[in-house]
């Protein structure tokens, strides 16, 4: 008889559900709005609701549910099943994975979201041929996830491919983990929306662009030829460019896959990226490596918490 995996997606507004076969195939996908209020305490009870209800709708009995996975925007540690904190969420020291198993019975892997971003354009995207990938998601931050020989490497505490706070400018723009020069301060909406706010000044004659520009505009700026925006999206190339450098030099991988909503900018951003790359990488690191963009868009989450599912319960091997 079929079995069944529910892969999750926890995001600030919304979170996505994909129902799954074990053999890979998607059945249905669906999200709910992600109710954070009073920290967030009601939201795993609309999750489970929400799955029971899909469940009844399909005709499919709970008993033919193998697993659940489930990405969460923040620092979650998959040994444990504990979200030590999600901001957007209001979860800290939450025992997310208990919770779910308690309810279904079965076993439940939780995952960060850009860990879980990653697998799934591994496994289903533009991953897909490759046995190891760097992915890079430029949201309103930047997040990263890192596949290697076919598995997703976590590290220790579950922070390993946090690129968005790697150091890139040493002593530089004060950064939300409370260090200075992280990536993501100069990259991504975060990034980009605070050179705008520095850089406007000394570009008076910017013909676009003002303080409470969208980024997207930024982006559109920039192709039009506007100094300003030529020079924001230049500078934002140039640092994500090194820290991808270094993770190519340290991981090694076949391909870099670059998601998120801004990579909407296409070639206005991989041009110049590429450009400086070139000259901060490793020859020998990137012998074989390409960029591509992300496949999967905003379903590389929940592609991603069923691939956990079926890899740790060894449905690969
Ligand atoms: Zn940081």
């Amino acid at each position: 008889m079929s079995k069944y995996v529910v892969g999750i997606d926890v995001g600030g507004t919304s979170t996505k559900f994909g129902l799954f076969m074990t053999d890979g195939e998607k059945i249905d996908k669906w999200k709910i709005a992600t109710d954070s209020e009073d920290n967030g305490k009601h939201l795993t009870g609309h999750i489970i609701k929400s799955i029971k209800e899909r469940f009844v709708e399909h005709s499919i009995s709970e008993g033919r549910l193998t697993g659940i996975g489930i990405g969460v925007p923040g620092f979650v540690d998959e040994a444990t099943g504990v979200v030590d904190i999600a901001v957007n969420i209001g979860w800290e020291n939450y025992p997310l994975k208990a919770i779910l198993a308690d309810a279904f019975h079965v076993p439940v892997f939780i995952n960060n979201d850009a860990n879980l971003a990653a697998a799934g354009e591994h496994w289903q995207g533009a991953g897909k041929k490759e046995a190891s990938s760097f992915f890079v998601t430029l949201g309103t931050g930047v997040g990263g996830g890192i596949i290697v020989n076919g598995d997703l490497v976590t590290g220790l505490n579950g922070t390993a491919g946090e690129i968005g706070h790697t150091v890139t400018v040493p002593h530089g723009r004060l950064c939300t983990c409370g260090r200075e020069g992280c990536l993501e301060e100069y990259v991504a909406a975060k990034g980009l929306r605070r050179s705008l706010r520095d850089y406007l000044r000394n570009f008076k004659d910017s013909r676009s662009l003002h303080k409470d520009s969208e980024v997207i505009d930024i982006y559109e700026a920039a192709k039009a030829g506007d100094a300003l925006a030529a020079y924001i999206v230049n500078e934002a190339a140039y640092y994500l460019a090194y820290a991808l450098a270094n993770a190519v030099t340290l991981i090694n991988p076949e391909k870099i896959i670059i998601g998120g909503g801004m990579s909407a900018a296409g070639e206005t951003l991989l041009h110049p990226l590429v450009d400086h790359y070139k000259r901060f990488v490793l020859k020998e690191a990137d012998e074989s490596l390409s960029f591509e963009f992300a496949r999967l868009g905003n379903d590389a989450g929940i592609y991603g918490a069923t691939w956990l599912v079926l890899k740790r319960l060894g449905y690969f091997e």
